[in-house]
């Protein structure tokens, strides 16, 4: 048995509605995660993800690279989407449990790694159960012990772009990988893992309805998806 908790990044999107009723179609539960300047200027694709029973997240303000921001400007990116999400949570009328937070390109701030951290454990931020993720890498690299949701298993389609070269034969063969460079292989028995994911418009236009294909594939692989739970 594989068991994967599936996490959407960027909205909102103009795809995001469409992601989100293929998900409830298709039982997927997932925390999407937005992008406050983006949810600030165009909030409706949030809300709808709210109300139709989806956890949204929080991706900073303006998806910088915090490894080259000083820890006080990290926070400000991080509480000014605060700000813009819990005003989203009241007009969709829909209670925040749950705050979980993902950096943005998975760049948890290289020398402010702890300081950030310490803001996400003493400001309420949720962490992801990742009690049962077993890969031996989790723990060696104190991920078992961040705040921050990172990820098990990326599925790279968001190098899906006019120009790149990257196909979608590039992300099947790396669903497929039994031994991939970085996380965890995919298909492998008894995986558990945190799918990384986007709500990309730039991807949709190149291989239309990509989410449908891929997240099809892992159901009739047997992939079990669990809902967001928190510890
Ligand atoms: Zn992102």
């Amino acid at each position: 048995m594989i068991q994967a908790l599936l996490t959407m990044d960027d909205i909102p999107s103009g795809n995001t509605r469409a992601i989100v009723d293929y998900l409830n179609e298709a039982g997927i539960p997932a925390i999407m995660f937005a992008v406050g300047e983006k949810a600030e200027k165009n909030p409706e694709p949030v809300i709808y993800a709210l109300q139709h029973g989806m956890v949204v997240g929080n991706h900073s303000y303006s998806h910088p690279h915090f490894s080259e921001l000083s820890p006080e400007e990290g926070i400000r990116e991080i509480e000014k989407t605060e700000a813009v999400l819990n005003r989203i949570y009241d007009q969709a009328g829909v209670r925040r449990a749950y705050r979980p937070f993902r950096f943005p390109y998975g760049d948890k701030g290289g020398s402010h790694r702890e300081a950030l951290q310490k803001y996400l454990r003493e400001n309420g931020f949720s962490k992801v159960n990742d009690t049962r993720i077993p890969y031996a890498w989790w723990r060696q690299q104190g991920l078992d012990r961040d705040i921050d949701t990172l990820w098990t298993f990326d599925f790279a389609e968001y190098n899906i772009r006019p120009g790149s070269g990257f196909t979608i034969d590039d992300v099947w063969k790396r669903v497929r990988d039994p031994a991939p460079a970085s996380g965890a292989a995919l298909y492998a028995p008894e995986g558990r893992h945190i799918l990384l994911f986007h709500a990309h418009d730039e991807t949709d236009e190149l291989v239309p309805g990509y989410y449908r294909l891929l997240l099809n594939d892992l159901k009739q692989n047997g992939v079990e998806f669990i809902k967001p739970d928190f510890i």
